[in-house]
């Protein structure tokens, strides 16, 4: 099931030389295009009103429930502009899932997956010429939240469903090649029951402070652990973690509820096993991973997600010491992995059947 979208396109779009002087190297998240596209969730009506217009503000009445209340879940994806001129988009039915896992957990309504494409879609579309050439892609934000008026506790009777885009180059910028990692070992970002495998804006609220800890002792990312023991690897604020070994054996923590499933994690688990790695889900022990790092067993560690694809771990600092990964910036693997990911995603190899989506645009 979707909806007949109604267009209306920005009168003032921002002037081609402006857009390619924006496009050159645009800072992540800071730069948008000219639309959005909005549907409307009522009790009662269902989803209605879908609309691609004008990249505006909302305007929210101050007691609107999201305000106080955080019901509200996101998605992040990406459109790639292909070698032949064309735009793909890379597994977006399993962001159209996983949209709706996440909002059964947050007692949001649920989307026709259809609607979520197409909203997507339509996006894409309108804003094609935002796409970036060369490396870069167009970031798509599509997002829903509670916007009744309404202080009383209890799932909103109405919601809006937007999508934004943003080009976007290089996630971790500076020109290193290895991230390092601050562990949190007091500080959780999701516990057992909770909505840590859920794409919510509130679990990255209670990531920022350990982020900030993180920066403080010198570190580019929080790596969280299991909120119970405090023992065992969850993930990052925002990315998934592998771990590589000696015998050529891949670990990733499993999906235990507290972790977000992300659609990286899976397509490098199921690309892996493809090509016969040894890939295993299963706890890993930050004792263990100081350890294997310090006897040389463990050869890379990575970070993977949508915004920064496949990022190599080389440092690793924690209350009880320090560890390098490796010689300290990636490895071949990692490169091996990211550059196989990256060829599917932009159509340049054959990825497995229904990978790579080619938007249609005219
Ligand atoms: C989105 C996200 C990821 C990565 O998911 P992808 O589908 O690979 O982009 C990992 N962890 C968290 C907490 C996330 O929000």
């Amino acid at each position: 099931m979707s909806l007949a979208f109604q267009i209306m396109p920005n009168c003032t779009p921002l002037a081609a030389d402006e857009r390619a002087r924006m496009l050159a190297d645009p800072v992540f998240g800071r730069v948008f295009t000219d639309h959005m596209v909005t549907v409307t969730w009522t009790e009662g009506q269902g989803w209605h009103s879908a609309a691609v217009g004008p990249r505006k503000p909302f305007q929210l009445d101050p007691a609107c429930a999201v305000l106080h209340y955080a019901q509200e879940i996101f998605e992040g994806m990406k459109a790639y502009r292909l070698d032949d001129g064309g735009v793909g988009l890379f597994r977006p039915e399993q962001n159209a899932r996983r949209f709706n896992t996440s909002a059964k957990r947050m007692a949001m309504p649920t989307m026709p997956e259809e609607l979520f494409l197409d909203a997507v879609e339509a996006l894409v579309k309108i804003d094609e010429a935002w796409i970036p050439t060369g490396e870069g892609s167009l970031y798509l934000r599509p997002f829903m939240f509670a916007s009744e008026t309404f202080l009383g506790v209890k799932p909103a009777s109405e919601f809006i469903f937007c999508v934004i885009a943003c080009p976007v180059g290089a996630y971790f910028k500076g020109g290193k090649k290895a991230v390092s990692l601050w562990v949190s070992d007091h500080l959780n970002r999701a516990g057992p029951g909770g909505t840590g495998a859920a794409k919510c804006g509130g679990n990255y609220a209670a990531s920022l402070m350990a982020q900030a800890e993180a920066y403080e002792h010198g570190c580019d990312q929080v790596v969280f652990l299991d909120a119970v023991e405090h023992r065992w690897v969850d993930e990052l604020g925002g990315m998934n973690i592998f771990f590589l070994f000696d015998d050529g054996r891949m670990i990733t923590p499993p999906l235990s509820g507290t972790i977000l499933p992300g659609i990286t994690r899976a397509s490098i688990i199921e690309l892996a096993k493809a090509r016969g790695v040894d890939v295993r889900e299963k706890p890993y022990a930050v004792d263990q991973w100081r350890a294997d790092a310090q006897s040389g067993k463990l050869r890379e560690v990575f970070a993977c997600g949508t915004a920064a694809v496949v990022t190599p771990i080389g440092l690793v600092k924690s209350t009880s010491g320090d560890w390098v990964i490796g010689n300290g910036d990636g490895g071949s693997v990692t490169d091996a992995i990211k550059a196989d990911l990256v060829g599917i995603q932009r159509g340049r190899i054959e990825g497995p059947a229904g990978w790579a989506r080619r938007v249609p645009l005219h």
